[in-house]
């Protein structure tokens, strides 16, 4: 029970589960059920230790309550972890036996793909059950978010440009985009169009190549681009980029990306804020994926979509102006902006409505 207790948090609901013929183990973590059910990717993922794997799965699970809530969403906050190499042991057979374990929560609890799980994988899952999103457009589904997350970073970059030069207009301003994979391709093309200078940067050649060749972009290295001179840090990559060692060498007056968990621990919010360096919390900002797979709960449109998730800007210009007000950092009042809804919104589940 030591993650437990160090997490210090009320989980609702941890389930293992277990397949030993298709090698599948996992867990799946109920955070908070308070506005819905509690929706969150499947990890693949060859975790050392169970107890890694436990850590991990909490740990998500809650961000996701906090995104869920802080997007406007009637759903809670979860997450599964698959323990083992997906490249060595991914096969239907795990995968739809896992289908079977999720049926058997009855949609307390509903999947997505996360690191390690692909669209094809939800595919093969929703062969067993109905609770699954981010399933192919053919079957109905909303195929791959990323286009959709990346229209809600664009949206966030507006408001953290008012906020900062009083400005929405992202011309002239150089942006610095760490990572050019699903997200940060589709991020520099909306840049461009709106006239930013950009300078990305990825350990992949090709995925550089590949935005160099249809955006005409700067490159930089990729240890070194978070000390690019710039207006903005867009972090697109992997999580824990705003850290100790990287905050002293950032040149930027905006740190706003699509990657989850930018900071390396709480605290850090607080730094940025005393170096005057705006910071758009990321699971505000990156809210675009989960209001997309929401919408597939409802029968998937696109637009409607893509309408909804310019909620990211509203909510962003709320948290700021919070955070000014309460003379707290942008991420402690994003904290406080999500949780506050879960309180008010979620109280309204105590009013009986037969039949309900
Ligand atoms: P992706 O795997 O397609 O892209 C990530 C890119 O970052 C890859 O091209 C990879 O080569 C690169 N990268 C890895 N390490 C790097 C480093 N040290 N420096 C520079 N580049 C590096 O992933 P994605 O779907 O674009 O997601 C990007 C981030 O946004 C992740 O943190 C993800 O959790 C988060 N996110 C994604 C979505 C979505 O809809 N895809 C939604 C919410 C949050």
């Amino acid at each position: 029970m030591g993650v437990f207790s160090e997490l210090g948090e009320e989980f609702e609901e941890v389930v293992y589960f277990h397949d030993a013929p298709s090698q599948l183990r996992g867990i799946v973590a109920i955070h908070s059920t308070a506005l819905g059910p509690a929706l969150g990717g499947t990890r693949f993922y060859p975790f050392e230790t169970e107890e890694d794997a436990l850590r991990d799965v909490l740990r998500l699970a809650r961000g996701m309550t906090l995104k869920a809530a802080a997007a406007g969403l009637d759903l809670g906050g979860g997450k599964a972890v698959i323990i083992g190499d997906p490249k060595r042991i991914k096969s239907e057979e795990l995968l739809r036996a896992y289908g079977r374990f999720l049926d058997s929560l009855g949609g307390r609890y509903i999947t997505a793909e996360d690191v390690g799980t692909s669209g094809h994988d939800m595919d093969t899952i929703r062969r067993e059950t109905r609770f699954v999103t981010g399933v192919s457009p053919t079957l109905g589904g909303s195929g791959d978010p990323s286009p959709v997350t990346a229209w809600g970073v664009f949206q966030g970059l507006i408001a953290c440009a008012e906020e900062a030069w009083k400005d929405p207009s992202l011309a002239g301003r150089r942006v610095a985009v760490q990572g050019v994979g699903k997200v940060g391709y589709h991020l520099c093309k909306h840049l461009v169009e709106a006239g930013a200078s950009v300078v990305v940067s990825d350990v992949d050649v090709d995925a550089v190549a590949r935005t160099v060749r249809d955006f005409a972009v700067d490159t930089a290295e990729p240890d070194k681009i978070h000390a690019e001179e710039c207006d903005v840090f867009a972090p697109c990559a992997m999580g824990g980029v705003i850290r100790d060692d990287t905050i002293p060498s950032l040149k930027c007056r905006v740190v706003a990306g699509a990657a989850n968990n930018q900071l390396a621990a709480p605290e850090h919010g607080e730094e940025l804020q005393k170096l005057g360096i705006l910071y758009a919390p990321d699971f505000i900002i990156n809210a675009g994926g989960v209001i997309n797979v929401a919408d597939e709960l409802r029968g998937y449109d696109r637009d409607r979509a893509m309408r909804q998730v310019e909620t990211v800007y509203r909510n962003l210009r709320a948290i700021f102006d919070m955070a000014n007000r309460e003379v707290v950092s942008t991420a402690r009042a994003a904290d406080r902006f999500a949780l506050e809804r879960i309180e008010r919104v979620g109280r309204l589940r105590r009013i009986l409505v037969p039949g309900r």
